[in-house]
């Protein structure tokens, strides 16, 4: 059952944080790593993950690191709100196969939700232009 796997080092975020794979970096500290989703639900789509923790899920993370994980989808979150002026903010966190999650490396994703526009569902959106991810990314990064 996909809420009890152990942690797979090669998992994509894994990657990302050893810098295997690249991304569209919003912020980065010792423990915490921000990124662009590359499937974006809508602009301004991102992802906060623990660096050290190997946590599939929120089962099997400290207290303390998802203490410094939540402070900092806050603060992620707080950016998106000054920079992209979305009329919502979604926080959304899946855990297992059954529940939506598809990357077993514990994230949480900031969805800016603007009203009367498209909001794409889980895992249904196509590659974003990579261009217009750093443009976005960075009205995200003078907000922080
Ligand atoms: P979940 O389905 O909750 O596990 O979310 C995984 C998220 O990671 C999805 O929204 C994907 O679009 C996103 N994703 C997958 N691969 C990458 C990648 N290489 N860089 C950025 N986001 C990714």
């Amino acid at each position: 059952m996909s809420l009890n796997l152990p942690y797979d080092p090669e998992n994509i975020f894994a990657k990302i944080i050893r810098g295997d794979m690249p991304c569209t970096k919003l912020f980065e500290t010792d423990e915490i790593l921000a990124f662009m989703d590359v499937f974006p639900q809508t602009q301004g789509h991102c992802l906060v993950i623990h660096k050290q923790a190997t946590a599939t899920n929120l089962f099997n993370i400290s207290a303390d690191e998802l203490f410094a994980l939540s402070t900092a989808v806050q603060k992620i979150a707080a950016a998106v709100k000054a920079s992209l002026n979305p009329d919502g903010i979604r926080i959304a966190q899946f855990n297992g196969e059954a529940a939506g999650q598809t990357v077993f490396h514990l994230h949480f994703h900031i969805i800016p939700i603007y009203q009367g526009n498209t909001t794409k569902s889980h895992g249904s959106g196509g590659p974003a232009d990579t261009d217009e991810l750093e443009i976005t990314a960075q009205k995200i990064r003078t907000a922080l």
